[in-house]
């Protein structure tokens, strides 16, 4: 590794997490993966990546889920290769949960951090509504302003806050989608809704339920971007002490199981509903049995896939890994996959085709060239999108007999 190198990947590194992100209470130990390198840098030439510690620890204060390393947000997100606009099921829920939205609230104007590509908000600007996004990664926020999205390429804080007061005034509705799990220090962010947000308006917020992550063993949800994994119980104080109040929560099915939270000012009259009291008594009565068997839960997985892989290799077929998403990465790197397993990695997002995957084991194909590949059997990482992938891809394997393996939430193989 060259010097400007190393020095490049240690200043990406921030360091051991000591306390809860939430609430500065200590921290101890649910699940130890390997180290890995980050899971959305793609190198389009191979060279050697830094590996970063990668663990899950529970907060003995509030329970809340968190990684013990955080690595510099700028290495994160200023270069994403993440579009919202890339699969038609994407668009279907975006466009159904913004109906949904102009159902509930009538809003007039919407602001939306992390943005991403500005998919979201598209569906209430052709609505007639003002929209507005913030997002970090650069280049994703330039192309979301040349679709016609009103995006800053930042950091949401309450500095842009107080600045974006000033400019644009209030909003009515503030959403934050798979976002809220990303950044280290959630406080800027809270504050700043706080800022820009109608005394009488909502903040709406979707993140991977830690209850579906524990339940289902979907340990894969782990890597350096997701330094957080929300149950409601510890955000309900955390929002509290930052003047919002949770009033709403409902579980979604996105990302193996996710829950959208309803905030308000904790000036509103708004209280929790029966549905949220719920959600949170459940926690209460099950969340520590879930943690103890977490780890378990993931091992026997593993024992089960690694299996099934020895076999069919030993039968002299091949398996191939259809998509690539962020969290492939855990799962290679904890299943201890490489090239003498699977052959080949195909993706259907053009920005991931051409690179190395990190740590640069493969090369990432296009879908198209599944065809002149053959694998007999297609490994699909993305399993959340599993219906929709084999669908596209059924006709084509069938032709020699291809069949696909989903490894989560249970392992099982569909022809
Ligand atoms: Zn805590």
């Amino acid at each position: 590794m060259t010097e400007e190198k190393q020095h490049r990947d240690e200043s990406s590194y921030r360091g051991k997490i000591c306390k809860c992100l939430l609430c500065d209470g200590i921290l101890h130990y649910v699940l130890l993966l390997k180290p890995t390198p980050l899971a959305n840098e793609l190198l389009l030439e191979k060279e050697e990546q830094f590996s970063f510690p990668l663990n899950l620890m529970k907060c003995s204060s509030c329970s809340h889920l968190q990684l013990d390393y955080m690595v510099n947000p700028k290495k994160l997100y200023q270069h994403y290769l993440y579009c919202s606009d890339t699969s038609a099921s994407n668009r279907e829920y975006f466009k159904s949960y913004a109906e949904d939205m102009i159902k509930q609230f009538d809003p007039k104007k919407v602001l939306d951090i992390a943005s991403n590509d500005g998919l979201f908000l598209s569906y209430f600007k052709e609505r007639g509504i003002k929209v507005c996004g913030v997002d970090p990664a650069q280049n994703i926020a330039h192309a979301a302003c040349e679709k016609g999205i009103d995006t800053y390429p930042e950091f949401f804080d309450e500095t842009l806050a107080g600045q974006m007061l000033c400019t644009r005034g209030k909003f009515d509705l503030i959403t934050c989608n798979n976002a809220f799990a990303h950044n280290a220090d959630l406080r800027p962010i809270v504050k700043g809704v706080e800022i820009l947000l109608e005394d009488n308006g909502s903040f709406v917020f979707e993140v991977s339920y830690a209850m579906r992550l524990l339940e289902k063993g979907l340990f894969d949800l782990i890597y350096h971007e997701h330094m957080h994994h929300h149950h409601i119980k510890p955000l309900y104080d955390f929002l509290d002490k930052l003047g919002l109040r949770i009033y709403d929560a409902e579980e979604r099915p996105t990302h193996g199981g996710s829950i959208r939270i309803y905030a308000c000012k904790k000036e509103s009259p708004l209280q929790p509903s029966d549905e949220c009291r719920d959600l949170m008594f459940k926690e209460g009565k099950n969340f520590e049995r879930l943690v103890s068997e977490f780890p378990i839960k993931i091992e026997n997985n593993r024992g089960d896939l690694i299996a099934l892989m020895e076999g069919i290799k030993s039968e002299g077929k091949t398996i191939s890994i259809l998509g690539f998403p962020a969290k492939a990465t855990t799962l290679a790197y904890y299943f201890e996959t490489d090239h003498t397993i699977i052959d080949d990695v195909f993706d259907d997002n053009v920005l991931k085709q051409g690179r190395w995957t990190p740590g640069g084991e493969w090369k990432v194909r296009p879908t198209s060239d599944i065809r002149e590949r053959k694998p007999d059997y297609l490994l699909i990482l993305a399993w959340n999108y599993a219906d929709a992938l084999i669908k596209t891809h059924r006709e084509t394997v069938k032709g020699w007999g291809g069949k696909f393996i989903i490894p989560l939430p249970e392992m099982k193989v569909v022809e």
